[in-house]
């Protein structure tokens, strides 16, 4: 009787995917810890570091230091295999990331180009694109494509853009934006994309809420659902919902009857912690208001105090209902680190369960993370390959 061995080319595509995740993880290992790590045997071990070589996927780099007997080599992963590029579209501005295996931004660009639904604004944004790429002057069949971050809800069924209030549209099919790029594109969320990097680059990964703070205020919600060595993406543990709609906290009720929110509503978190309420006070430059913010102007100081003061019901809601952490994203993330201990004191005495508010974290990426966390989903794709 024949046995079903590791002949088996699902369990062979499993081991040599986990040992490439590993040494693209870790970036340098050897082959003992390899094996003992993931509990496969060496033999087989053996034949996936010859056969990623071959590839050119991973290399031998040196050796470790001697604890004994014959050194290890030293295995790390070749980063520049492949790249990616991802491009973020916001009601002002167009941002560029380049990326490549590491999953590290390698070079960016933001230009400020109002979005306009017009045949002019597609065919500039494929030539900024273009430009983008051949600035980054990587050879051709390295490059797997571009992703696109959109503020909106991003419906993959239906290949469409359903809807985007910053961008003034509904029922856009993908086609339209990515007619004048010549390479693949993938679309995705604004926030989805976010949490997409911030998720991307941590070593052990936790169930987490995003929570994005921009000119709107959005979100996204990251089920751990393996320890990220099994080959499942970031995208897959994201929950979209019924409509792909999850994660509008923005539109949560805050205060009812008090604010009028953008989308009709009264009383929408959005009216309260959107970056605007903020950046209104310094011509639309947020920057400016942490600045003076830094240099203590009272004013700034009170509406800061009353800003926190609504942000940490919306984040106290959100560890209520999903016990996990909280990753504060989005333009105010990006300057909340200085303020992230007063974030703390204040929630925590919302806190039904804990004295402390230490499940807020400050978003790790300051700039880019959309158009990172869109051109990680060619990358992810790629090593899902593997
Ligand atoms: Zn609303």
């Amino acid at each position: 009787m024949k046995k079903n061995r590791v002949s088996n080319p699902e369990v062979k595509k499993i081991n040599r995917n986990q040992i490439y995740r590993y040494v693209n993880k870790y970036e340098k290992v050897s082959k003992p810890d390899i094996a003992s790590t993931l509990g496969i045997s060496m033999p087989t071990v053996l034949q996936n570091i010859k056969e990623l070589t071959e590839r050119g996927l991973i290399c031998e780099v040196g050796a470790f230091e001697s604890t004994g007997g014959r050194k290890a080599r030293v295995i790390a992963p070749i980063y520049d295999a492949r790249y990616a590029i991802g491009i973020d579209i916001t009601q002002n501005h167009v941002g560029f990331v380049l990326t490549d295996l590491s999953g590290s931004v390698l070079m960016h660009t933001r230009e400020y180009k109002p979005f306009t639904n017009e045949r002019k604004y597609f065919m500039n944004l494929g030539e900024l694109a273009i430009k983008f790429l051949t600035s980054a002057n990587i050879p051709e069949d390295r490059f797997l494509g571009f992703g696109i971050s959109i503020p909106g809800i991003v419906s993959s069924e239906n290949a469409k853009i359903t809807f985007s209030h910053a961008l003034g549209i509904t029922d856009v099919p993908y086609t339209v934006f990515s007619q004048n790029i010549p390479n693949h594109c993938i679309f995705t969320n604004d926030a989805n994309a976010a949490i997409i990097a911030e998720m991307y680059s941590i070593q052990e990964r936790y169930t987490t809420v995003y929570l994005s703070l921009s000119n709107s205020v959005g979100g996204a919600i990251f089920m751990e659902k393996s320890n990220g060595l099994k080959g499942n993406q970031v995208i897959d543990n994201l929950y979209f919902g019924d409509n792909c709609r999850s994660g509008e906290f923005g539109h949560m009720t805050l205060i009812p009857g008090d604010r009028k929110c953008y989308c009709g509503k009264v009383g929408c978190v959005d009216a309260y912690c959107s970056a605007k309420i903020l950046a209104k006070l310094t011509d639309g430059k947020l920057e400016r208001f942490f600045k003076e913010l830094a240099d203590g102007n009272e004013e700034f100081t009170r509406i800061w105090e009353d800003y926190l003061s609504n942000l940490i019901i919306v984040v106290n809601n959100l560890r209520m209902a999903f016990d996990c952490q909280v990753i504060i994203g989005g333009y105010v993330g990006s300057f909340i680190e200085p303020y992230i201990s007063h974030l703390h004191e204040k929630a925590a005495l919302l806190n039904t369960f804990e004295n402390n508010a230490i499940y807020i974290k400050p978003c790790r990426y300051k700039i880019e993370a959309s158009a990172l966390g869109a051109a990680l989903r060619h990358i992810e794709g790629f090593i899902s390959t593997i």
